[in-house]
């Protein structure tokens, strides 16, 4: 899924007390791609974050998923591709309190009416090592553990993009450094394009490529 931003932007509000969220975005984002977004509080993150995954609309430009415009779908046309095509990761995990593990990472499936896939779902709860965890509710789970559960629910309707907003930011550093390695190996293994939105510089540096955003204006940092 080749993902091209051209000319986004998104003003809030009018005259006196405009604000200019995001200022014309151009970004290409290749299959397979991991990127950090890297900026301070209000710099324009989350509106950037909201508009990729086509959550929100810009006041002006243009993001198409390989050649299709995703302004231009209906509601119900968007919530469907989003459901498929990608995967949301959260700070706060985001996780259902009254389902276990096992029904909180089935959700997506059940909300696209689909059969949940048993053999996909093993390989996930494994490779997240969560296999002893299914059952348990997400108050009975480290904070890890609930965001371990979090990017499962991220995959298990195997979308082609990963958007992850802070992922480690409710995270001591050793949950957050064991986040961000299951992060980087799913990219590995599974292929999956990665957009990690952080503040944290470490977090960043982890990525392949890495953008910063300051008072709206996002840029790339040059490798090297
Ligand atoms: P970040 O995620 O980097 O903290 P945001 O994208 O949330 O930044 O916000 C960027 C700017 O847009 C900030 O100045 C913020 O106050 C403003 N902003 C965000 N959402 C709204 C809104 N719904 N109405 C008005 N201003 C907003």
């Amino acid at each position: 899924m080749l993902i091209q931003a051209k000319g986004l932007s998104k003003i809030y509000g009018s005259g006196e007390n405009q604000v200019v969220a995001l200022d014309k975005a151009n970004l290409t984002i290749a299959p397979g791609d991991f990127i950090s977004i890297i900026g301070p509080s209000g710099s324009g993150k989350s509106t950037l974050l909201h508009l990729l995954s086509g959550l929100d609309h810009p006041t002006s430009g243009s993001l198409t998923y390989d050649g299709q415009e995703i302004y231009t779908l209906s509601d119900k046309e968007l919530s469907a591709f989003r459901r498929r095509q990608m995967g949301f990761i959260f700070q706060q995990f985001n996780l259902l309190p009254v389902l276990t593990a096992r029904e909180n990472i089935l959700m997506p499936l059940l909300l696209d009416k689909k059969q949940p896939d048993e053999g996909y779902l093993d390989q996930l709860a494994e490779l997240l090592g969560l296999r002893d965890r299914l059952d348990h509710l997400p108050h009975e789970l480290s904070g890890g553990q609930q965001q371990r559960v979090a990017i499962a629910r991220a995959l298990i309707a195997q979308p082609e993009v990963i958007f992850a907003d802070e992922p480690t930011g409710n995270l001591d550093s050793k949950s957050g450094g064991e986040v961000m390695e299951l992060l980087k190996g799913i990219r590995d293994r599974m292929g999956k394009t990665l957009v990690i939105i952080t503040h944290d510089n470490r977090i960043a540096a982890a990525a392949d490529r890495q953008l910063t955003i300051m008072d709206g204006v996002l840029s790339e940092v040059e490798a090297g």
